[in-house]
């Protein structure tokens, strides 16, 4: 074998720690252990029957074959009128690209954008592969951190102090992942004020837009104004709102020039995204929605009582989300490392959770609640047992 010599820039990235530690808890669920798994944000439920049928019905009728890199062109027609509909954002299908997932739709982005020493500001906590895809394109994350205290939303005065001129982009994700916050439409608007006044581009990752609790709203950045339309770009995808995780449909909204380039990576790369698939998530858009509520009410129901639990255990405390499915912990009095803490409750108590300090803050795990009650229950007693141990 000859030396192997890895590229440096694959050298410079961890692997994900969502991924990683939820595949651990199939494995030692698979080896028969009890594990309750708060890992991946990944819903229970099953994709609903009519986008299956869709899909069903796509292969019989021969929708098998290589497809335009950019997708079929009913779907980013239906994505179009869906941006339209639901986020009043006015785009033609020359501006949407169809990707393997959100995820991948973010990594496109970045690759098409981004320039080695290019800084692109995130604020912390952050979903884990944001600054790793910066990083992969040479570009310069800047993590801005944010506190429980200001509910972990990034303020205008730090994005605004933030800003250099290698500023190229902004990451913006509402609801959040990790900690379910939710920015208030003002805020949003302060946000694009600043993005708009700075002339940078943000990318708005809207994949939690349709899980929000408490008469929470969600205000795309794109609608505040024509001049915030001009500065902004979209990223969603059908895994959370439809429960399509295996699926990888996703897709990313911008310029046209913008959405050719990332085209162009993409026909060099995955080409198309599996064709039927393409036509389950049209169903997805064009079907009836009340899939989308009756998960949403399921999570509500399940936010409720996690909060609950988690407040009755001393040394824990939490907010509440707004959105998304996910509870943001605040682990301080226990004394250990956020990555400690997840170890040891996974290898001591069967409890899969993810630390902190893959989001970029300490002394907090993130526990995802898309997942049965019986599991949330259970596991919130031995999250219980465990941190009465640690504090003895
Ligand atoms: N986005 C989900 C999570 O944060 C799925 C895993 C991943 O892609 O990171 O758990």
């Amino acid at each position: 074998m000859p030396p192997l010599a890895l590229a440096n820039r694959v050298t410079q990235v961890t692997p994900s720690m969502t991924l990683a530690i939820s595949a651990k808890a199939k494995v030692m669920k698979a080896d028969g252990l009890p594990v309750c798994s708060f890992s991946a944000g990944e819903p229970d439920f099953d994709t609903p029957d009519h986008i299956k049928a869709a899909a069903k019905a796509a292969l019989d009728q021969g929708k098998t074959r290589y497809g335009p890199a950019a997708g079929e062109p009913a779907l980013r027609q239906a994505i179009a009128n869906k941006l339209q509909t639901d986020n009043d954002l006015c785009y033609g299908p020359e501006n949407i690209i169809v990707t393997n997932g959100g995820k991948h739709s973010l990594y496109g982005l970045i690759m098409a954008l981004i320039e080695p020493g290019d800084e692109v500001i995130i604020p912390a906590p952050y979903w884990v592969s944001y600054p790793e895809m910066v990083t992969l394109a040479g570009g310069i994350p800047v993590i801005v951190p944010t506190t429980a205290d200001q509910g972990y939303r990034i303020t205008p005065e730090q994005l605004r102090q933030a800003i250099t001129p290698k500023t190229k982009l902004f990451v913006l994700n509402s609801p959040s992942n990790p900690t379910g916050m939710v920015y208030a439409p003002e805020e949003i608007k302060a946000l694009a004020d600043v993005v708009v006044k700075a002339d940078i581009w943000v990318v708005s990752d809207e994949i939690y837009e349709k899980i929000l609790y408490d008469g929470a709203t969600h205000l795309s950045i794109g609608a505040v104004s024509p001049a915030a339309f001009e500065h902004t770009i979209i990223s969603n995808g059908f895994a959370k709102a439809y429960s399509m995780t295996g699926w990888r449909v996703g897709y990313l909204a911008g310029p046209a020039e913008l959405i050719k380039a990332v085209s162009t990576l993409q026909s060099h790369s995955t080409s198309n995204v599996c064709t039927f698939a393409q036509y389950g998530a049209i169903a997805a858009l064009e079907g009836p929605q009340d899939c989308v509520a009756t998960m949403g009410q399921a999570f509500a129901e399940r936010r409720q009582a996690i909060i609950q639990r988690c407040r009755s255990i001393p040394g824990l405390s939490c907010g509440a989300p707004q959105g998304a499915f996910y509870l943001y912990v605040d682990i301080q009095p226990v004394g250990l490392s956020s990555l400690d803490f997840c170890t040891q409750l996974l290898d001591e108590h069967y409890v899969a959770t993810i630390p902190g300090s893959a989001f970029g803050s300490e002394g907090t795990i993130r526990i995802s609640y898309a997942t049965d009650m019986e599991t949330i229950l259970a596991g919130m007693d031995r999250l219980e047992a465990f941190v009465k141990d640690r504090l003895g």
